[in-house]
């Protein structure tokens, strides 16, 4: 007896975005249910190596299509690992991918069938894409090394149908009964051979599993010698056809394969539909004997940033596939690389556990992280344009590197391109940065914050700007993360112009201006003492400085101390931040002071005197891009003293 089961909300949504939708490339279902075919072949075979009972059970794995013009149905069917009850609930019912609630909610905002199939494309949407092309979708299947098989049956209503069925060979067969063909909605003929020749051709050729059709054809009949007859009836012979090459294709030498075909193979492999912006390959002999065929996107994944999606490359071992993501290979911070390493060396029956402790692992993941930072520079130094277009989608992500690999950080900081006041559109290396550094000057500046236009118009710039002093402008929340850990490239020390004192200029500039400062700092002493006093639950420390040109304030963290934005960005992970107190710098040559300091010797208990101590301070924190403890306090000050401005 089957059972009426409803599906989980989620997988209700994207069922319906399924049913209705728009995404013309019908085609895809096809790839899907073989990969799910190819994935439960392997799952098969791995699985066999831990448990002997299903030892006897791995036969020769085979993907068989079948289609019936007829009837209209066309079923994908595989001996491969099977589904029992639960598994059907868990894996047929739910979506239970991370970071899929984002993306049902991304499927629906998309704009049109061209974002919708780019994200279907990339998610890849799986067995919900059948409802795509059928109205009616049965799954039999019986899991290897079970005595029950089971039936699934849904027409995408938001319901299914769960019951025991009849299966006799463990595997699964995905039967489709199929819409009208529809030509405008792009529902071709799925029962047709060349049809599906066609899409397997496209999107299938490198499973490494047969994918077989019984193509039917007319032949004249044949004497008992097997020799046509000549003026014989022609008769119907069945033949079971392989339509995929399955060739692994990353091992034949590169210049046997086009280029066309490494686009295809990384298409197959990410179910991207651009071709990829660079290609790695390469052949280690030696302690390790291992082949590497690695892409990077044109453009990059939507599931990037989250954790726990899948990314990366696959691991083969001798031809046969092991693994998908295999995290070992590859750090995290170069996700975003596609492909295949295939190994040697290893043992088949490798698990996890010993993969994270493997001497052949630890020598494969060095060399591709050699050969992939090697294939980056040598584009940043012969194709900057392409570069630039890498960077642009990958740099965040490339940047996490800096603190999460120190190892290599002298290979990675090279790669890394900035922002910087020299130029409004042209990004620079560090390197380029150093080259340009004017006489006398020892350090690379930078500064951190919200975004490039946030950070331009912050008043710690003045003075750099002042002097023709380059900045670099780092706007990444990641480089809030990074840059506390990087000291220095090429012996020149990286210095926030956020924190510390500054010292520009020459020698005999820098000593003037040192007593230019000593004096104004005792001639105001009083005032200083007192602004510090009304301040002090917030700032360390109120001086004068040479960083400001124009702003009469601006706050300064000391060398280690955290910035705003990492502070904000702690807050918002929700963990604890000591509050830290910041210095008050303030601008001795800005005629505001030299008005409070008239205003302070003639009466030092004035009230207006505390509201100018709270919007220098104010201030600061806004032109920073930093908030308020208070905005409306702030917002009250400042209007009280419009109105005072207004009536003079
Ligand atoms: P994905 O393949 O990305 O996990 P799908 O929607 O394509 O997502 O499939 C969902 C799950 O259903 C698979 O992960 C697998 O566990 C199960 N499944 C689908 N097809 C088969 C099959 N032919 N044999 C065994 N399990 C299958
Ligand atoms: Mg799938």
């Amino acid at each position: 007896m089957a059972r009426t089961y409803k599906f989980q909300t989620q997988a209700r949504e994207l069922l319906d975005l399924m049913v209705y939708s728009v995404y013309s490339n019908k085609d895809i279902f096809l790839r899907e249910l073989i990969s799910n075919a190819s994935d439960a072949l392997d799952k098969l075979r791995l699985e066999s190596m831990r448990n002997d009972d299903l030892k006897p059970l791995v036969g020769a794995p085979e993907i068989h299509l079948s289609a019936d013009s007829k009837g209209r149905t066309l079923s994908v069917s595989d001996n491969g690992i099977g589904m029992n009850e639960e598994d059907l609930k868990a894996f047929l019912g739910t979506i239970a991918k991370s970071g899929s609630r984002e993306f049902v909610n991304l499927l629906k905002e998309a704009k049109g069938s061209q974002e919708q199939a780019e994200l279907i494309g990339q998610f890849g949407v799986g067995f919900y894409s059948s409802f795509m092309v059928a109205d009616r979708v049965v799954v039999e299947t019986k899991k290897a090394g079970e005595e029950q098989a089971w039936t699934w049956e849904s027409t995408g209503d938001g319901t299914y149908l769960l019951g025991k069925g009849e299966r006799g060979e463990h595997g699964t067969t995905v039967t489709l009964h199929l819409k009208d063909v529809d030509d405008e909605s792009g529902i071709r003929d799925f029962t047709q051979e060349w049809v599906l020749r066609e899409i397997v051709g496209k999107y299938s050729d490198f499973v490494p599993h047969p994918i077989i059709l019984p193509i039917e054809r007319q032949e004249m009949a044949k004497d008992e010698e097997g020799n046509p007859m000549e003026d014989g009836e022609p008769v119907t012979v069945v033949k079971a056809e392989t339509l995929n090459s399955m060739k692994a294709i990353w091992t034949r030498p590169e210049k046997d394969v086009t280029e066309e075909e490494f686009n295809d193979f990384y298409k197959h492999l990410t179910h991207d539909f651009q071709d990829p912006m660079l290609r790695i390959s390469s052949k280690a002999e030696g302690m390790s004997e291992h082949r590497m065929l690695l892409f990077v996107p044109t453009k990059a994944p939507y599931d990037l940033f989250y954790r726990e999606a899948e990314h990366g490359v696959d691991l083969y071992i001798r031809r046969v596939f092991i693994m998908h993501d295999c995290k070992e290979l590859l750090p995290f911070y170069l996700r975003f690389i596609k492909g295949v390493v295939d190994s040697e060396d290893l043992p088949l029956n490798i698990s996890r556990e010993i993969l994270q402790q493997d001497r052949h692992i630890s020598i494969i993941r060095k060399n591709v992280i050699r050969k992939v930072l090697g294939a980056l520079k040598t584009t940043l130094e012969e194709d900057r344009k392409k570069y630039e277009t890498f960077w642009a989608q990958f740099g965040p992500v490339f940047k996490e590197g800096l603190f999460q690999d120190h190892a290599n950080n002298k290979d990675l900081l090279p790669l890394v391109l900035f922002d910087s006041t020299h130029s409004a559109t042209e990004k620079t290396t560090l390197a380029e940065y150093i080259e340009r550094m004017k006489e006398g000057q020892e350090a690379i500046y930078y500064l951190t914050g919200k975004n490039r236009q946030a950070i331009e118009s912050s008043p710690h710039l003045e003075s750099f700007k002042a002097r023709g002093i380059e900045v670099l402008l780092l706007s990444d929340a990641v480089d809030e993360l990074w840059v506390p850990s990087v000291h220095e490239f090429q012996e020149k020390p990286l210095s926030s112009v956020g924190k510390g004192t500054v010292d520009l200029g020459s020698e005999e500039e820098k000593k003037k201006e040192e007593e230019e400062l000593k004096e104004k700092q005792t001639q105001f002493k009083s005032l200083l003492e007192f602004l510090q006093k009304t301040l002090d639950d917030r700032v360390k420390e109120v001086r004068f400085s040479t960083r400001l040109t124009e702003s009469p304030s601006c706050l300064v963290g000391e060398t280690y101390d955290m910035t705003p934005q990492l502070e904000q960005m702690m807050k918002a992970m929700g963990q604890d931040v000591p509050v830290a107190k910041r210095i008050l710098e303030l601008n001795p040559s800005h005629p505001i002071l030299e008005h409070l300091e008239k205003r302070y010797q003639a009466n030092a208990e004035d009230p207006d005197l505390s509201d100018a101590a709270e919007l220098l301070f104010g201030q600061a924190v806004l032109a920073e891009g930093g908030q308020l403890p208070d905005p409306g306090e702030f917002a009250r000050r400042l209007s009280k003293w419009m109105l005072k401005a207004m009536e003079g």
